[in-house]
């Protein structure tokens, strides 16, 4: 789990996060909604300090990093128990599917190539690519891709796993393959923090729903009582658009 307590972040004279903090249990999984420009995916890359946060402390475990003074292993630290699935994927291109898995495996987890390799079939077999594992993504479809970029997150075995809009940047044939990834993932209560727009996946996934705008935690709770019975204009009228 995570511990995020006044979290916040300007990009120059803009404020876009202000005082965010959320607690996510171990096993937890959690999903954020909200418009666009509101955020979410700078909160998501503030957790792993892909964005630099201004202020605010982050604890997962014994791991306690305090934005205003986080130190360079303090941050490589925290890198080293999240683990990020983008929406474009992110995947070297001139690596294969199973260079992509081995190459975080071994910079990240510091494995030798042959347990990196022992680690990636086996990744490999979870995600359905055992027979694609030599192909560069360019001949992989994006669904292909997507599994390449989870299962290289999976590989990391991190305390919390993040995906920001994972599935949006897909056809929508890969759509279905990629959420039913996501779901075994969740199955074996790893913890997760996803933002997407596909509300059906996030009913049926999520523990939690957090609705957030304008750089907000407006409100939050189980899917059933923030989808159906809403509390905040904002979130009503977010939902009324997006259903
Ligand atoms: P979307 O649903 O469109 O993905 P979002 O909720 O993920 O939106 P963010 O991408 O976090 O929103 O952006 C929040 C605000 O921060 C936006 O106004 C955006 O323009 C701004 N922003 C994000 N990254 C940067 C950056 N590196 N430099 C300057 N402004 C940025
Ligand atoms: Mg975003």
């Amino acid at each position: 789990g995570i511990s995020i307590r006044n979290l916040s972040k300007s990009f120059g004279d803009t404020a876009v996060l202000t005082d965010i903090s959320l607690e996510i249990a171990p096993g937890e999984r959690v999903v954020v909604i909200g418009p666009s420009g509101t955020g979410k995916s700078t909160l998501l890359r503030c957790l792993n300090f892909l964005d630099r946060p201004d202020a605010g402390t982050l604890q997962l475990g014994d791991l306690s990093v305090d934005a205003k003074t986080a130190s360079r292993a303090e941050i490589l630290a925290l890198r080293r128990r999240t683990s990020f699935v983008f929406q474009n994927y992110a995947l070297f291109a001139n690596k294969t599917a199973r260079q992509n898995i081995t190459q975080a495996l071994i910079a990240v987890k510091g494995l030798s190539k042959a347990d990196a390799n022992r680690r990636a079939d086996d990744i490999l077999r979870e995600t359905g690519l055992t027979a694609r594992a030599e192909a560069y993504p360019a001949a992989l479809s994006g669904g292909q891709q997507q599994r390449v970029g989870i299962g290289r997150a999976m590989a990391l075995d991190a305390d919390l796993m993040l995906f920001d809009e994972p599935t949006s940047a897909l056809d929508p044939e890969w759509v279905g393959e990629v959420l039913d990834l996501m779901r075994r993932v969740a199955e074996k209560r790893q913890t997760m923090l996803i933002v997407t727009h596909e509300m059906q996946f996030a009913r049926e996934i999520a523990d939690r729903i957090v609705f957030m705008s304008e750089g907000r935690i407006i409100e939050q709770g189980p899917p059933a009582q923030l989808l159906e019975n809403p509390q905040d204009p904002r979130t009503k009228a977010f939902l009324r658009r997006v259903s």
